[in-house]
Order: structure tokens, then sequence, then C-alpha cells
């Protein structure tokens, strides 16, 4: 089919010192720390809601990454405060409403004097050589065009960096194949039996084999009722058209069924009470950045001057393949580099949050909530001491910016 060379006119709507594409847990610490500097920042994200994954995808349970600081500390003691660890080298794995959390992160956005565009989702960049003038995004109002110094992209799936022209690379080495998607889901206890329902279209489970990941995955921490389910499985690249379209159904016909399943085999006063609004993806894009971390980094626990992340969570692959198995691999920590946030191609972008510098099997690791809340952090001073050096990203200094993050209360376990 022949392709279409798309121009208009856009209007500017703002300038900002730092824009932030993104709201999920890299996209908030990197506009709060970044605030935190003195600089006039904005959010940009597509949804209506700030969490990312964490709400939108209900992931709604922090995994534990051994260095419990920064930002996801503060988050942890203001929201969470019963499992806040008197120390950082502490690991927690709290449960969480992600009702409660999105109006919390409302609050604290609004309090931190980070301006949040909701349903503005980020479309093109606008390049003037290695930098980014400004980004164009798709809002109530039609196109409008967002001017800034400084960007990071927390979208994800690195949609920014893609498009500046930022290499990347999707899912395995071998063959591309990504981590499986999951419609996270959750179940009221009501204290009743209830009637189980199976809709049109959805299966029947007979037993454990049967079902998506051949095992039961859920969490019921707290003394609320609330059963948060992780186990529907479906084989697909949440960053490509029609691999999401059949995610989007496959997966809720999943949920239906492990539903009636459970409702069946020791959840019979349970009844389903939410079901994300989107189907969650562990990876989509990784880009290619001035570092990536290896394998060989994660499991050798490897130390870096410029680390900016830290995190001892394991190696955690749902089989791409769609089989029923899990690659779970214990690791006893390491750190992640500045440098996997840093574009070569860029001057004025860092990209923050799962879709960093790194291979198929580190990611796997390092895409957990509280890391990606680090690398935000890290990200949003960054920015910051950027723009007070007038240097690229890529060339801060390091002394600086463990300084800073510091002052921000982030603590580097040796
Ligand atoms: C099923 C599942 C289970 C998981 N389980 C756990 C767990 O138990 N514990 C844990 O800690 N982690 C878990 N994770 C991992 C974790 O949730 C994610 O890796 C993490 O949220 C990634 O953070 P992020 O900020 O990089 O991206 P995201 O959380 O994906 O946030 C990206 C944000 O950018 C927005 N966005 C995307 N594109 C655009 C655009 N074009 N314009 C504007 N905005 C845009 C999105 O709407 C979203 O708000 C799980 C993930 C999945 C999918």
């Amino acid at each position: 089919m022949k392709p279409y060379v798309f121009e208009r006119q856009v209007q500017t709507y703002l300038q900002a010192d730092v824009i932030v594409i993104g709201g999920g847990p890299a996209g908030t610490a990197a506009a709060i720390s970044a605030a935190r500097c003195g600089r006039k920042v904005v959010l940009l994200e597509k949804s209506a809601q700030m969490g990312g994954m964490g709400t939108l995808g209900n992931v709604s349970v922090f995994m534990p990454i051994g260095n419990v600081t920064g930002i996801y500390r503060e988050i942890i003691s203001e929201m969470l405060a019963e499992y806040l660890p008197p120390d950082h080298d502490q690991s927690i794995a709290p449960q969480y409403s992600p009702f409660l959390m999105r109006q919390y992160l409302n609050e604290k956005m609004k309090k931190e004097q980070v301006q949040v565009f909701y349903h503005t989702e980020f479309i093109g960049t606008v390049r003037e050589g290695s930098r980014i003038k400004a980004v164009i995004a798709s809002t109530r109002e039609g196109l409008k065009a967002f001017e800034a110094e400084r960007f990071i992209d927390c979208t994800g799936d690195a949609r920014v960096a893609i498009d500046a022209g930022v290499p990347y690379h999707s899912g395995r080495e071998e063959d591309g194949l990504t981590q499986p998607m999951t419609l996270m889901f959750m179940m009221q206890n009501t204290g009743k039996p209830v009637t189980p329902l199976l809709p049109e279209g959805c299966y029947d489970y007979k037993d454990i084999a049967d079902l998506p990941q051949g095992r039961r995955l859920y969490w019921e921490q707290n003394n609320d009722g609330t059963l948060l389910v992780n186990m529907s499985r479906v084989k697909a690249n949440g960053a490509k058209i029609e691999e999401v379209n059949y995610a989007e159904t496959e997966a809720l016909r999943q949920v239906f069924s492990i539903a009636y399943y459970l409702q069946k085999t020791g959840f019979e006063t349970y009844t389903l009470s939410h079901i994300a609004p989107q189907t969650g993806a562990r990876e989509t894009n990784q880009i290619q950045g001035v570092y990536t971390l290896t394998e060989q980094d994660v499991v050798n626990g490897t130390r870096f001057p410029d680390v900016v992340a830290q995190t001892n969570y394991e190696i955690d692959i749902h089989s791409p393949d769609g089989k029923r198995t899990t690659d779970e691999r214990k690791i006893s920590g390491y750190d992640i580099p500045y440098r996997c946030m840093v574009p070569e191609e860029i001057d004025n972008l860092l990209i923050a949050g799962r879709p960093i510098s790194a291979t198929h099997v580190a990611m796997s690791s390092m895409r957990m909530q509280a890391t990606c809340y680090a690398l935000g952090q890290a990200a949003g001073n960054a920015a910051a001491i950027s723009l007070d050096d007038s240097s690229s990203m890529r060339l801060i200094s390091m002394d600086k910016l463990h300084a800073a993050l510091q002052h921000q209360g982030v603590r580097f376990l040796v």
C-alpha cells in the first residue's frame, strides 16, 4: 500500500523546561524530581490516570527489589506506611488499591506542581538536528505542539525515542518474541456463596494444567477481601497493532474463564469485581542506548560508577512461546547505569522505565515498578542538571547527578 505524506500546521499549546511523556512509575518520578529542581514540568498522559501499568493495568502489587529508596520509598511512606521498612536495604511486596493509588497520584502531582494533561497522546516529534524541539500530541482539541528544552520518554514502549529515530529492538534476540500479555483482575469476597458465571465464548477449565499459565497466581495480602489475580496469558507483543487486537479479546475471555474456575475451586464466595481497562504488556521495545544492560550484568551483580537504580528482583520471564512455563532465577542484586537511558542520536532526550537499553533477559528483572520509579527519578534530575549546565543529556556530571539524588533521599547500597 502506498505511504502518505501528512503535513499540517500545528499550534503550540505550551512551552516547558521539561516534558515527560507517559505517567507510569517512570514518568511520575521523572516529573516530580525535575519539578523539585525548580523546573517547569509538564506531563502528557494518553489515558485518564497516572500510575501506568500499576493502575491502568491493575498490577497493584509492588514486587521486591531490595532497595526501597527515593520517591518510591516516599510513596510507600505516604500511601502504604504499614509496609515501610526501617532501612533502604530491605525488600517489601505491598499490595495496594489501584483506585486509591490513582487518587493519591493526582494529589501528589498537584502538590509537586507538575502540570498533568490527560487524554493527551504523543504522536510525533519535531526534530531539529540532534535535538527534539517539540512533541505533537492528540488532545481533546485536536493536534497540539508541546515545546520544551528536555524530553523524557516514559511511554513504556519508547514511542518518543523510536519516532525520533533512536534504534531499538523488541523481544528475544533470536526471534523477537516478547513476554506474553496479561489482563489483571480482582475478585471480592462477598462472604456468601455466589453463582459462578461463564459467559459465551469462554473456556471451562477443568484443572490447573488447563489454565493459561498452568498455575494459580494471586495475592490476598490485605484485610479487605480483595483477591488480585494474575493468571491470564496471551502470546502477543503489546506494541503491535494486530497482536494487541487479538490480546484484548482473548485475555478478556480468559479472565471470565479463570474467575469461573476459581469460583468452583476455593473461591466460592468471591465475585468478579474489577477488570483492568487494558491488557498489560510486560515487554515491548527496548532502545539502543549508550550502554546495554545484559544477562551477565544481572547474574554477576555488576556495579557501575554511573549507577542510577539498584535491584535484586529475579530474572522473571513468562514464556514468550505461549507455553505454560516461567523462567524464574534468583539473583543477588546489580546496578543499572545512567547510560542505559541515554540514546546516542539525540542530545535532549532520555528514556526511562521499562524500555531502557537492556537485553530480553536483563529487562525481565529491571521492569518492576519500583525500579522504574528509580530510573524516572534519575532521569528527572539529569534533565534539570543538563539544563543548569547547558550540556547534552549524555555529558552531564555523574557527581552532580549522585549529589542531586542523595539530596532527594536516594540511597545506593554498597
Ligand atoms: C501483567 C503484568 C504484571 C506485572 N506485575 C508486576 C508486579 O507484580 N509488581 C511490579 O512491581 N511490577 C509488575 N509489572 C511490571 C510493571 O508494572 C511495569 O514494568 C511498569 O509499570 C513499567 O513502568 P513504566 O513507567 O516504564 O511504564 P508503564 O507503567 O507502562 O507506563 C507508561 C505510561 O505511558 C502512557 N503512554 C503510553 N504511550 C503514550 C503516548 N503515546 N502518549 C502519552 N502517554 C502514553 C501509558 O498510558 C502509561 O500511563 C507487571 C507488568 C504486567 C504487564
